[in-house]
């Protein structure tokens, strides 16, 4: 029986710890931690995900500065904006929900912002470093991959690790946090030839292609880990509306750990941003 690796549980631990940053950086240096949710638009599920995050927050007792802006905003006023956040002492982490509207350039905004207070490390700076092994604020998702697998996996050296899909926020990184490592690692895409069969040779397998269903059981090495980041939203006429994985989640009894869908990779991404967060603070003015 595969065991489970339970996101939700070490989420909770991880904010708990984030929390304890938080109280003993006021008492050190009398700082609290802010970051400022920047949100353009009424896209209903980045209203989910920044109502989640503002929650979350909260909880850890971080500061949270709301910035919801209509979806007609130019992109003059969001660089405005965060220019002020950069400016703003009392904001550690700035963090634009993506997507954004299609009249604004995504690369224009992560390029404005303060690399250090790239809570969501997609700034070029942050890149560079996670490529080069020097530092930086590393992806919230790519870090609660990692942080899930070290749950399982004591030893990475010259494990096999494949990743499906290549994208800037997941995939890219994953590789690069993994290759870190020392593990050798093989990054598919949707015009990867023969998928199945490098799957199979993967010791660690990452699946981030927002595919419902396609990493199928015989696609998993036996004892092999598994880390399932898709979410996707499916509706079948027996059991109704539902989130899914990439993964197909029966008939996985073989291998040696998988993350559920729900309740895996996705409260690690929360806790990861806030943990990011304090670490920006804790930087700040060091
Ligand atoms: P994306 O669409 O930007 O990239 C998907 C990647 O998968 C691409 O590189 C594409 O080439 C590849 N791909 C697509 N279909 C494929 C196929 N059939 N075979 C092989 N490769 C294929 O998506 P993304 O933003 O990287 O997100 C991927 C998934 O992860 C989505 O389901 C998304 O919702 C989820 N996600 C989850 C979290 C989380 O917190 N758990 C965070 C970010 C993204």
């Amino acid at each position: 029986m595969a065991r489970l690796i339970d996101g939700k549980a070490l989420a909770e631990r991880m904010t708990h710890e984030t929390a304890t940053r938080v109280a003993r950086l006021f008492s050190d240096r009398g700082v609290t931690p802010g970051i400022a949710v920047i949100l353009v638009g009424n896209d209903p599920a980045s209203r989910i995900y920044v109502d989640r995050k503002l929650r979350e927050a909260e909880k850890a007792g971080i500061r949270s500065f709301e910035h919801r802006l209509p979806p007609d905003t130019d992109q003059a006023t969001l660089l405005g904006l965060i220019a002020e956040c950069n400016a703003d002492d009392a904001v550690h982490g700035i963090l634009v929900q993506l997507p954004l509207p299609p009249h604004i350039d995504p690369a224009r905004v992560l390029d404005a912002i303060d690399p250090r207070k790239d809570v969501d490390g997609f700034h070029p700076v942050n890149v560079g470093r996670l490529s080069t092994g020097t530092g930086g604020l590393i992806p919230c998702t790519p870090l609660g991959c990692m942080l899930l697998l070290e749950t399982v996996i004591d030893d990475f050296r010259g494990l096999k690790a494949v990743v499906i899909g290549k994208s800037n926020i997941v995939g890219k990184p994953v590789a690069l946090l993994l290759l870190e490592r020392e593990c050798t690692v093989t990054v598919t895409h949707i015009l990867t030839r023969g998928l199945p069969d490098i799957a199979r040779t993967a010791d660690i397998l990452v699946a981030a292609a927002g595919r419902p269903g396609l990493v199928q059981p015989d696609w998993i090495k036996p004892g092999a880990v598994v880390i399932d980041v898709g979410i996707n939203r499916i509706h079948d006429a027996d059991r109704g509306a539902r989130i899914v994985g990439d993964v197909v989640a029966e008939g996985v009894d073989h291998a040696a750990a998988i993350t559920p869908v729900p309740g895996g990779v996705g409260p690690m991404t929360i806790a990861c941003l806030l943990s990011n967060t304090v670490r920006a603070a804790e930087c700040h003015g060091a």
